[in-house]
């Protein structure tokens, strides 16, 4: 694509980088046919061809944000699909944060827009706050209807109806420690406990925990270690999204250097992709660009570090039916499409498939808050196609989708890792429907 950038434009690192993006795309619309929201919607503005030539007008014409462009790109999962499609390697991911950061610089959101994201962005990442949040939200499901009844206030209604009606006593294996290998040392690993997982589903990393313990594996939970920025950074507050990175690239930073690290663990493929990408989002301060590339070079989501051991035979072969949902973050974020199905595969359980694997389920962070109508179209169809595999369970690897998803069926879901650490001993999950587990011979 031709553009028409000046030199001083240029001079911004952020322009620069967009100008690049640009470049590389040839109109082809191939994107256009894997894109939920043109799937969704069928306008060429919400797809991401529509939204590569509004975010190229608005930067090579420098110009504030309007209401037509945040429209749009308000309306973009950042799933990431169309970096799958595209044939010409247009790095869709830069090109849209970059918009969101232009965004939230020139652009004034109406009141309660700014409300919700505001409030988001203050709960959301801190544990503590989120807890209480949710404990709250109890108090405000009768307000549902009322809410529903405002297009402005509709977000409100999609928090308290996402908000689960229980939570999980605070777990243990969240707090800052060690955990020993249980076996002959093989490795040591710092895991992430992320920000609303930790409150959300605490089993997701104690089943992590215990399975690669079993495996030799020292696990540390780093003190101080926080919310990756992923939920800062898609709202296009960019500064609060390095301050993120920055912390927790220091922490395990120490952790490297004190005790060494062969990776660092992430049951979350959302922030998985975020930490992946550390080091690009620091490339341009010099104190930090080395470490932060050093760090994203070490983050693995549990499935592939998984993958790079030896696994034992499974202790159990389970003989359970799972539909596995790859979330985008996993599949179109991080390209890591075969470790999840291979490995539960090896542990004895029949995976199945569903129909347009490609397609997100409408979760994407704050999406499903803050576009609950698409968010609801979207993961209608994916339950339908999930629900059409004939599976009694469904498996994947990102906390949004399990919340997203699990409010559309009935069928249980959990983490793959939970999965794979009852087939490897550890205990059934709670929520997994009776199995009869049949013994290995060789157990
Ligand atoms: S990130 Fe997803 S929703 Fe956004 S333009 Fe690409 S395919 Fe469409
Ligand atoms: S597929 Fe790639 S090159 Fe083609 S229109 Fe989409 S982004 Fe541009």
């Amino acid at each position: 694509m031709q553009t028409n950038f000046t030199p001083e434009q240029l001079l911004d690192p952020g322009v620069a980088e967009s100008e690049k993006i640009l470049r590389k795309c040839v109109h082809c619309g191939f994107c256009t046919a894997t894109c939920p929201t043109y799937v969704t919607l069928g306008n060429e503005l919400d797809s991401p061809r529509g939204r590569i030539y509004l975010i190229k007008d608005m930067l090579e014409n420098g110009r504030a944000a309007d209401e037509q462009i945040v429209k749009h790109v308000d309306r973009c999962l950042s799933c990431l699909a169309c970096m799958t499609t595209c044939p010409s390697g247009v790095n869709y991911m830069h090109l849209v944060d970059n918009a969101r950061a232009h965004i939230e610089k020139t652009y004034k959101r109406p009141f309660i827009n700014r409300l919700t994201r505001a409030l988001l962005a203050l709960v959301l990442p801190y544990p503590s706050r989120f807890r209480l949040a949710v404990t709250a939200a109890r108090f405000g499901r009768p307000l549902i209807p009322l809410f529903k009844s405002a297009a402005a206030l509709k977000p409100m209604a999609a928090m308290l109806e996402l908000a689960p009606k229980s939570l999980a006593a605070k777990s243990s294996y969240a707090e800052a420690g060690t955990h020993k290998a249980k076996t002959a040392k093989r490795g040591r690993v710092a895991i992430l406990t992320g920000c609303a997982q930790p409150v959300l589903a605490p089993e997701i990393n104690e089943a992590t925990i215990r399975l690669l313990t079993r495996l030799g594996i020292e696990v540390t939970v780093p003190k101080g270690e926080g919310c990756c920025g992923a939920l800062v950074h898609h709202m296009g507050r960019e500064e609060a999204a390095l301050e993120n990175a920055r912390r927790n690239v220091d922490i395990w930073t120490r952790e490297l250097e004190n005790g060494g690290l062969d990776a660092i663990v992430i049951t979350a493929s959302g922030c998985g992709t975020t930490i992946k990408d550390y080091g690009y989002m620091l490339r341009l301060d010099a104190a930090y660009k080395e470490k932060a590339a050093r760090i994203s070079a070490l983050a693995k989501d549990v499935t592939e570090y998984l993958t790079m051991l030896d696994l034992p035979e499974a202790a159990y072969q389970t003989g359970v039916t799972v539909a596995y949902h790859s979330a985008c973050s996993m599949q179109h974020g991080q390209k890591i499409t075969r470790q999840p199905k291979d490995l539960l595969k090896a542990a004895g359980f029949i995976v199945k498939e569903p129909a347009e694997g490609h397609l997100c389920c409408g979760s994407a962070g704050t999406y499903n808050i803050m576009q609950p109508e698409i968010a609801r179209t979207l993961r209608n169809r994916k339950v339908k196609n999930i629900e059409a595999t004939g599976a009694s369970l469904i498996a994947t690897g990102n906390i949004g989708c399990i919340t997203q998803i699990a409010s559309g069926t009935r069928l249980p879901i959990v983490h793959t890792v939970e999965l794979l650490d009852w087939a490897y001993g550890g205990p059934q999950p709670s929520c997994v429907p009776q199995a009869k587990p049949v013994l290995n011979i060789a157990e």
